[in-house]
């Protein structure tokens, strides 16, 4: 089995970062679900969500999960990527899902630090601190669903792709 790794997790969690480096750790191809879709919309995700609504946005989101999983691929996807319960349903048959777990403050503090990063506009016109930690309340369970392995995503990213990969070694490559 070579399944393609579905990194999922709210913005800034390390879905892009974490993922990247698990992918050339394991000489996987990596792709980035938000990325796909600004490459074959030319629209970035602000756009089409000004255009289409965050409904459309979902759509086209489904719909690139589903066009970029492939196996030895690690998909960054983006953080309502869960919502969908067709989206967890293909996830987690196609491949296995790591969560990528962070408190809000880490989480705001990150996406502060590094604006140029978080791609996606506010979901709720909120400061970003408190926008988190309604994001949380409303997914956590969406992503322990959703998961098949949970991980602190506090540590380094270095720290991390070393934690995924001794808990997925055994799943892949028999
Ligand atoms: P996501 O793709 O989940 O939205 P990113 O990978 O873009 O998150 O990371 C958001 C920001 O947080 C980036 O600036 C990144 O460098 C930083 N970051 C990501 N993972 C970590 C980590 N484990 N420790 C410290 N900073 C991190
Ligand atoms: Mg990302």
């Amino acid at each position: 089995m070579i399944q393609p790794l579905f990194m999922v997790g709210a913005r800034g969690a390390g879905k892009t970062t974490v993922g990247k480096a698990l992918a050339r750790a394991l000489d996987y191809r990596f792709t980035d679900t938000d990325l796909y879709m600004q490459q074959h919309t030319g629209l970035s995700v602000a756009d089409v969500v000004a255009r289409e609504g965050w409904i459309g946005f979902r759509q086209r989101e489904t719909q690139a999960l589903q066009a970029v999983s492939a196996p030895q691929t690690v998909i960054a996807t983006g953080g309502g990527a869960i919502l969908a319960p067709e989206n967890r349903a293909f996830m987690r048959a196609t491949g296995l899902v790591i969560y990528l777990r962070a408190p809000a403050g880490t989480l705001a503090h990150r996406l502060e630090e590094y604006p140029q990063d978080a791609q996606r506009p506010t979901l709720t016109g909120k400061p970003i601190a408190e926008e988190m930690v309604e994001v949380l309340a409303a997914r956590e369970a969406l992503y322990q669903e959703a998961a098949h392995y949970v991980l602190d995503a506090t540590a380094s990213p270095d720290e991390i792709v070393a934690d995924i990969l001794r808990r997925v070694q055994g799943e892949l490559v028999r």
